[in-house]
């Protein structure tokens, strides 16, 4: 039945992410001990006071109809109010933002409405493992620029500059950074707004779902600095800040132009998103905030904690990363030996011979642009931390 399927999906690529999440869930249910460190996923619960005010927006009854595309009215309106006070995006107004079904789908939304076939857009790598794949869909290239170890994995504003092409439509980015923890600097950002100013028709897609884990002190948006309001797509969700990745919601704040336009092709494809997880949302972004900071700095914590094991196994070469909840060590010191019948020829045969032998799910640097590396979710309990970490010494130490 190949005949059937489409060019488009047969040359799609799994999410990495998911398909280990997958295979660690599989292993589980037969009864093996995985350790999952796969998924990017607060370990966390939603929130009392979002749960509550999923309860009363059932018990209320009024929220059981389609909601409007964009969007409920108030939600759009504290999510500007929010992106005006504390992102400090002057310009943002309700009209500005579309709310989907997870910030996935607001970049899905983006690219579709934004790329024409041959189209490039820039990606900082390394990189969140959906971005090349959409932007694929879509019909376009993506085009890498790549941060190393060295520079704690942030490419430049001058390799920016030297990718762009008459074919460049946009460049994205997330900071803090998914895979690496990186987090922009104010002044990077500025030398990264610089280079798109010069180009009249390039948008930057600014990816901040990770703004609230950000130890590197306060997040700075590319969209709030000065000429750059209608050049810039923020992204963000509720997924990980509120640790309400299941619930599904996520935004954009853009010109009005963008702003339509993809709330005409979600309007096509999938209306507006779920109301229920639009009353929770709207009860994280303008109630306590308490939690949120708890969890922050239970991730901070934790981070310390993994940083110390890490640097404890020889071989393990990491930087520092200052936000997000994921190091994204380099691992070549282990390529080209092998244990236990598994021969470790790069970081996909290390992740698969950690998962067989030590039991602990991790993601292949590939996935993310980088081949070196491999990537360590510390969105977990500090016990099976130091367990996870304690097998991994183990089996790491085994190869030869
Ligand atoms: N961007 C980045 C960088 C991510 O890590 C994720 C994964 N949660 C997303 C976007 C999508 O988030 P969601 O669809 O759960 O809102
Ligand atoms: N973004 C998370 C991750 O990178 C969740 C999985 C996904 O959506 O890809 O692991």
């Amino acid at each position: 039945m190949n005949s059937i399927l489409s060019d488009r999906i047969i040359n799609m690529e799994e999410s990495a992410t998911l398909a280990m999440a997958k295979k660690a869930r599989e292993l589980k249910s037969q009864g093996v001990d995985i350790i999952s460190l796969s998924l990017g996923e607060p370990d966390f619960k939603t929130p009392k006071h979002i749960q509550e005010a999923a309860k009363d927006a059932i018990d209320e009854g009024k929220y059981f109809s389609y909601p409007p595309v964009a969007g409920y009215q108030d939600l759009r309106e504290a999510i500007a109010k929010k992106l005006r006070e504390e992102n400090e995006i002057a310009e943002a107004k309700a009209e500005n933002i579309v709310v989907s079904t997870g910030a996935k789908h607001s970049i899905a939304n983006v690219f579709m409405c934004m790329v024409n076939e041959g189209d490039e857009v820039v990606i900082f790598s390394p990189y969140w493992v959906s971005y090349a794949e959409i932007i694929k869909l879509a019909g376009g290239v993506p085009v890498l620029i790549e941060g190393t170890l060295e520079n704690n994995f942030k490419a430049t504003a001058a390799q920016l500059e030297a990718a762009i092409t008459p074919k460049t439509k946009a460049v994205i980015y997330s900071s803090p950074c998914n895979p690496t923890g990186s987090v922009f600097s104010k002044e990077e950002l500025e030398a990264i707004a610089e280079v798109v100013k010069k180009h009249e028709n390039i948008m930057v897609i600014a990816d901040e779902i990770y703004e609230k884990i950000n130890f590197a002190g306060r997040n700075y948006s590319i969209g709030s600095f000065p000429g750059m309001f209608d050049r810039t797509i923020t992204v963000n969700g509720f997924s990980k800040g509120y640790a309400m990745t299941g619930w599904r919601v996520g935004y954009i704040c853009a010109p009005v132009w963008m702003a339509k336009s993809v709330e005409k092709i979600q309007g096509q494809f999938t209306s507006g998103g779920t109301g229920i997880a639009q009353r929770a949302a709207l009860a994280g972004i303008s109630g306590d905030q308490t939690p949120t900071t708890e969890m922050a700095n239970a991730y901070l914590r934790r981070r310390g904690l993994v940083l110390d094991l890490l640097r404890d196994i020889p071989g393990i070469k990491t930087h520092v990363p200052e936000g997000a909840f994921y190091f994204f060590p380099d691992v070549t010191a282990f390529f080209g030996k092998s244990a236990k019948g598994h021969d470790v020829k790069d970081a996909d045969d290390l992740c698969l011979y950690l998962l067989a032998e030590a039991h602990v799910s991790l993601v292949t640097g590939t996935a993310f642009g980088a081949p070196n590396c491999i990537r360590l979710s510390y969105a977990a309990s500090d016990a099976e931390l130091v367990d996870a970490l304690g097998r991994m010494k183990k089996a790491l130490g085994e190869l030869a």
